[in-house]
C-alpha cells in the first residue's frame, strides 16, 4: 500500500467514527446542545482557526462535518494527503469535544486532555526566550518502558515541553516517572484523538499571538511552521489513523520521526525514519532545526528549566533552608576586580553530609561580581534570577527572595552526591554565561552558620533598603530614557512593549531595570533605548520619540502609542499578559482579571474571553493587557483617572496587590483601604447592577469621576 493510500484510509476511518459519534450525540442530547472546550474563547479552536466558523451546538457540529468532508478530496495526491491530514485532525477535535458535553473534566490524572487558553498564554514568554526550545509530541508505545523514560528525560533535560499520547503514558506510570505541567511532561490522553489538544495549542498561538485571522488556513499553517517549534515522535507500529494524523502534523510544519520501517516512505525533513529510538532526540532537533544552548555546570544531578516547577515534599527532603525561622539571604554584590578570585566557591560552616537529615538550617550565599560594564543597578536583576537558577536543579526547590528564602534539597540529590558547594557552581556558571557582557569575574561564598548569618543579614538588609530607596525614587519623570521590548515578536510580529519605571512589560517579567540590563548585555537585542525628549502630551504619555520607536520596531504596523491611556492609542498586547483590563460601562470603571482566575467578571466575560478581545500586536481601545504590578502604579490608565477607576478584580489578585494599591490610592485620592472598595467574585460575578450597588455602598472614588471620554 502506498503512503497516500494509508493516509486516505486512516482519514476515512476517523471520518466514519466521527460521523457516528456526532449522530449518537445528537440522538442523545438533541441538535441544540451546546458544545465547546472549557476555558477557551475559541470553542473548537482548530476548526475555528482553519475555517473561521465558531461551532457552538451539536447541530452546527454536524454541518461542520460536511465542511470537513469537503476537504477530503482525492485528486492531486500530495496536497490531498495534507488536506486529509488536516481533515483527520479536525475529526479528532470533534470526537474530543463530545467528551466535554456535560462534563468539564472528562480526563483523569495523569492525563490533561484539553489545555485552556490561560496555559497557551503562559507559554508565550518561555517559548520566545527559548527557555522552552521545542515541543515534542510523542505518540504510541516505546519498544520498552526504559526507552520511554530515556526519551522523555532527554527532552526534559533540554527544557522542552513534552506532550504524550497513547501507551507511553502507561509506560511512564509503570516506571513511576513524575509527569505534570510543573515538570513540563504533559500526558494528553491515551486515545490517539487526544493529540488534537497539542495541535489546538499551536493553532491558538497563531490566533492569540500572531493575529492570524480565523479562516486564514494558509496563514495559520505558515505561522505554525515558522514559529511553533513542535515535532512528532511516533512509535511503530503505526496504524493508518496515526499515519493520517502525521500527515496533518506535516501540513502544520511539524516533522514526524518514526521507527516504523515497513510500508512507509521518507519525505525529506518531514517524514523521517529513525530505527534507533535512542537517536530520536538528535534526529528531531535536526529536522526541526532546534539548537540547544548548553551551559556546562559541574553538578551530580540534572540541570534544566523543565525542573523549575518541581515540588520537593517534606518526606523527600534532606535539609531545608528556612528564611522564615532563621537568618538567611541571597545577595549579589559588586566589587573591584582585584577583590575577586574568579570561580572561587567557598563554603563556611558544615557541608550537607555533616548535618542530620531533616534539619532546618541557616544559609546565606553572596555572589561577588566585577566587570568593567557592571553597574550596581544590575545586582537586583541578577539576584531575581537566582530563583529560576536554583529551581532548575533537579531535586532542589527554591522559593522567595532576598532574606525570605526557602530552599529544599532532596534526599535523592544527597544520595547522588549533591553538596552545598554545587549551589555555588550553579550560580557561578549561570551568572557567567547569562551576564557575560557585564561580569568578568565572579565568586560565591556560602555561609552555613546561624551566628555569622545574623550579622551578615543585617548588612544585606542595609543593601536591600538602599536599593528600595533608589527604586522608589525612580519614576517615569526621573529617568532619561525608556526602553522597547520586542522579545514577543517571535510570536507577535508587530508587538512592541514600551517599558518605563512605572510601567513594566505586560508579561510582568520585564521591568525598566531589566530592560536596561538587557540593553547593556545585548545592545542590538530586544530592548532598545527610547529617548523621551519630545513630549507631546504629558497627561496621555504621548511622545514623539515613543511614536517613532513603535513605528520603527513594529515595522510600520503602529503609528501612535500612549503610555497612560486605555482609549487613546493604548499600548498593544501580544498575548502573554498577566492581566487584562476592560471598560465597565455601567460604573464607568474598569474591570481587571488575571490568568489564574477562571471565573466570569461583571463584563460577562472570563479572562480568556476578555483576552481574546485584544492581542497579536493590535490596539483595541477599551481593552488592554498589562502586568500585575502596573495595577498599583500611579500611571495605571492615568489619562482616565488612574487606578481609582478599578471597580472589580478577582479576590486573589486583590490580596496580592493590596499593600501597594492601598498606598497608591492613599497618595492619589486620599482614601484608606481602597482595595476593599473594589468588588470581587465574592461580591458579584456578572451583574453590573449589583456591582454598582456595592460601589455606592462603599463610596468608591470612581463615582465622583467624570464619565469616560471614549
Ligand atoms: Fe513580551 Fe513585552 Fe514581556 Fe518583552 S516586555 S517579553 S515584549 S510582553
Ligand atoms: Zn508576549
Amino acid at each position: 500500500m502506498t503512503l497516500f493510500e494509508r493516509v486516505f484510509g486512516g482519514n476515512d476511518a476517523v471520518y466514519g467514527l466521527t460521523e457516528a459519534a456526532v449522530n449518537n450525540a445528537i440522538a442523545q442530547y438533541g441538535e441544540g446542545q451546546a458544545v465547546s472546550f472549557p476555558g477557551t474563547a475559541y470553542s473548537l479552536p482548530c476548526y475555528y482557526g482553519v475555517t473561521g466558523v465558531k461551532v457552538e451546538t451539536l447541530g452546527q457540529l454536524k454541518e461542520a462535518l460536511g465542511v470537513v468532508k469537503g476537504l477530503m478530496t482525492r485528486n492531486n495526491r500530495l496536497n490531498d494527503a495534507f488536506m486529509s491530514g488536516v481533515a483527520t485532525a479536525l475529526c479528532a477535535e470533534f470526537i474530543e469535544v463530545l467528551k466535554y458535553i456535560g462534563n468539564d473534566a472528562p480526563y483523569e490524572a495523569p492525563c490533561y486532555g484539553h489545555l485552556p487558553d490561560a496555559v497557551v498564554r503562559s507559554l508565550g514568554v518561555p517559548l520566545v526566550t527559548g527557555d522552552i526550545p521545542g515541543v515534542p509530541v510523542i505518540l504510541g508505545t516505546a519498544p520498552t518502558a526504559d526507552e520511554a523514560v530515556a526519551l522523555v528525560k532527554s527532552y526534559q533535560s533540554q527544557g522542552m515541553l513534552v506532550t504524550l499520547v497513547g501507551g507511553i503514558i502507561d509506560q511512564l506510570q509503570e516506571k513511576e516517572y513524575k509527569t505534570g505541567d510543573n515538570v513540563r511532561v504533559i500526558p494528553l490522553g491515551k486515545d490517539v484523538t487526544s493529540v488534537i489538544h497539542v495541535v489546538s495549542v499551536a493553532v491558538r498561538a497563531a490566533l492569540i499571538f500572531g493575529n492570524i485571522q480565523p479562516g486564514d488556513a494558509a496563514g495559520l499553517m505558515k505561522y505554525t511552521m515558522e514559529r511553533v517549534p513542535a515535532f512528532v515522535n511516533a512509535f511503530a507500529p503505526l496504524d493508518d489513523v496515526v499515519v493520517a494524523c502525521g500527515a496533518g502534523a506535516i501540513a502544520l510544519g511539524f516533522p514526524v520521526i518514526t521507527n516504523e520501517q515497513e510500508n512507509i516512505f521518507r519525505v525529506p525533513k518531514s517524514l523521517i525514519v529513525q530505527p534507533d529510538v535512542e537517536k530520536f532526540n538528535a534526529t528531531s532537533l535536526e529536522a526541526r532545526d532546534i539548537k540547544i544552548k548548553i551551559t556546562n555546570i559541574d553538578i551530580p544531578v540534572s540541570f534544566a528549566s523543565a525542573f523549575e516547577g518541581e515540588i520537593i515534599r517534606r518526606p523527600d527532603m534532606q535539609v531545608e533552608v528556612d528564611g522564615s525561622r532563621v537568618d538567611c539571604f541571597e545577595l549579589v554584590h559588586t566589587k573591584e576586580a582585584a577583590e575577586i578570585e574568579d570561580h572561587k566557591i567557598t563554603v563556611i560552616g558544615p557541608e550537607i553530609d555533616e548535618i542530620p537529615v531533616g534539619s532546618k538550617i541557616s544559609m546565606s550565599y553572596t555572589v561577588d561580581v566585577a566587570g568593567k560594564a557592571m553597574q550596581p543597578d544590575f545586582e537586583s536583576v541578577m539576584e531575581r534570577k537566582f530563583h529560576s537558577y536554583l529551581n532548575c536543579i533537579e531535586g532542589v526547590m527554591h522559593t522567595g527572595q532576598r532574606d525570605m528564602i526557602r530552599i529544599r534539597i532532596s534526599k535523592a540529590d544527597f544520595e547522588a552526591g549533591f553538596k552545598f558547594r554545587h549551589i555555588g557552581e550553579v550560580l557561578y556558571a549561570k551568572i557567567k554565561s547569562e551576564f557575560e557582557a557585564v561580569v568578568d569575574k565572579c565568586q560565591v561564598t556560602i555561609v552555613v552558620d546561624a551566628e555569622k548569618n545574623k550579622e551578615l543579614r543585617a548588612a544585606a538588609n542595609a543593601v536591600f533598603n538602599k536599593r528600595d530607596d533608589r527604586l522608589k525614587s525612580m519614576t517615569d519623570e526621573s529617568v532619561p530614557v525608556y526602553y522597547t521590548c520586542i522579545m514577543c515578536q517571535a510570536f507577535s510580529p508587530s508587538h512592541v512593549c514600551i517599558v518605563t519605571p512605572e510601567r513594566l512589560g505586560l508579561c510582568g517579567a520585564v521591568s525598566w531595570l531589566d530592560a536596561k540590563a538587557t540593553n547593556e548585555l545585548d545592545p542590538t537585542g530586544p530592548c532598545q533605548v527610547v529617548p523621551k525628549e519630545h513630549c507631546i502630551d504629558e497627561h496621555l504619555g504621548r511622545y514623539e520619540d515613543v511614536d517613532a520607536a513603535v513605528n520603527k520596531y513594529s515595522h510600520g504596523a503602529l503609528e501612535h502609542v500612549t503610555l497612560y491611556s486605555l482609549f487613546q492609542d493604548p499600548m498593544t498586547s501580544c498575548g502573554c499578559f498577566e492581566c487584562i483590563c476592560g471598560v465597565e460601562p455601567v460604573s464607568m470603571g474598569v474591570v481587571i482579571t488575571c490568568r489564574e482566575h477562571a471565573g466570569s467578571t461583571p463584563l460577562g466575560m472570563t479572562f480568556s474571553e476578555m483576552a481574546s478581545m485584544t492581542g497579536g500586536g493590535v490596539q483595541t481601545p477599551g481593552f488592554m493587557g498589562h502586568g500585575k504590578h502596573f495595577i498599583a502604579s500611579h500611571k495605571f490608565i492615568a489619562a482616565e483617572g488612574g487606578p481609582g477607576r478599578i471597580v472589580w478584580m478577582p479576590k486573589m489578585l486583590k490580596d496580592q496587590m493590596r499593600d501597594r494599591l492601598d498606598k497608591t490610592a492613599k497618595e492619589m485620592y486620599d482614601v484608606d483601604n481602597f482595595t476593599d472598595m473594589i468588588a470581587d467574585e465574592t461580591i458579584c460575578t456578572d451583574d453590573p447592577e449589583q456591582l454598582l450597588n456595592y460601589l455606592s455602598e462603599v463610596g468608591h472614588p470612581v463615582l465622583s469621576m467624570e464619565p469616560f471620554d471614549m
